[in-house]
């Protein structure tokens, strides 16, 4: 396969890990990995920032009465699964792998160090990057923003569950939302669009950053979407 992209950075919805449901579905990321792998093998430098919203989001916990930041923590810590089971499966395929994490735990993965992640993209291993940003009141989303941007990603593809681009309006409440083949970063941000957060979407317009939402229930986006064919929505300047 050909692609436009050296590097590109992968942000992966932690509800796609779980097929739905709390914890981890091995059918949805044996998937994944497969998919994954075959950009790899083309040549395409993989790393993937992982959400953890299959387990636990900090916001939800705190409705429910535990406070914000362990709760955030508690977030945090669900995407170092999500990078293990990742991880796991990506191996068994024969793909070489290294987990980076934003907190330290040094028996299950190595510290975050960007330039020694550039490295191990550049000797092909695909590099997950769990654990955020290591801060509460951060998502996954805004992670996988910086994280591209620190090792010089050509791209961001966020994907997401069963959404495939970016729409007008919640496509789950309204039928007649509108979906956008592309659109600016103001525009998103001016119209308060929730499919991303603000944070994120700004981080990447300041640094020029493109980027592309789709969908990942679709098997074989991942590599249409590193292909350069157009699907989802691409946020730009
Ligand atoms: N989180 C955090 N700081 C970060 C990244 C994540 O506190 O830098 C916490 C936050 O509670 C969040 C949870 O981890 O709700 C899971 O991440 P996210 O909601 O972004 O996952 P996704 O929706 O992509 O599955």
């Amino acid at each position: 396969m050909a692609s436009p992209y050296r590097r590109v950075l992968l942000k992966l919805s932690g509800e796609a890990f779980g097929g739905g449901k709390v914890g981890v579905d091995p059918d949805v990321i044996s998937e994944i990995a497969a998919e994954i792998k075959q950009v790899v093998e083309s040549g395409v430098q993989v790393a993937i920032v992982t959400g953890g919203g299959n387990f636990f989001r900090g916001v939800e916990l705190q409705q429910r009465g535990m406070e914000r930041r362990r709760a955030d923590y508690m977030g945090m810590l669900g995407t170092v699964m999500n990078c293990l089971a990742l991880q796991d499966f990506l191996e068994q395929a024969g793909v070489p792998t290294r987990v980076q994490t934003a907190i330290a735990m040094g028996q299950v993965a190595e510290p975050y160090i960007p330039l020694r992640a550039v490295r191990h993209l550049e000797k092909g291993r695909v590099v997950l990057f769990g654990a955020g940003s290591g801060m509460p009141f951060f998502s996954t989303d805004t992670v996988a923003a910086q994280r591209a941007l620190e090792i010089g990603a050509d791209v961001l593809l966020m994907s997401k569950n069963g959404t495939d681009g970016v729409y007008d309006s919640d496509p789950a409440k309204n039928p007649d939302a509108k979906r956008y083949d592309s659109l600016s970063y103001n525009d998103f941000l001016a119209q308060n669009l929730k499919v991303a957060d603000a944070t994120s979407i700004s981080l990447a317009r300041d640094n020029k950053l493109p980027m592309i939402f789709f969908d990942l229930g679709v098997p074989g986006n991942i590599v249409r979407v590193v292909q350069g064919e157009k699907i989802g929505t691409t946020v730009h300047a």
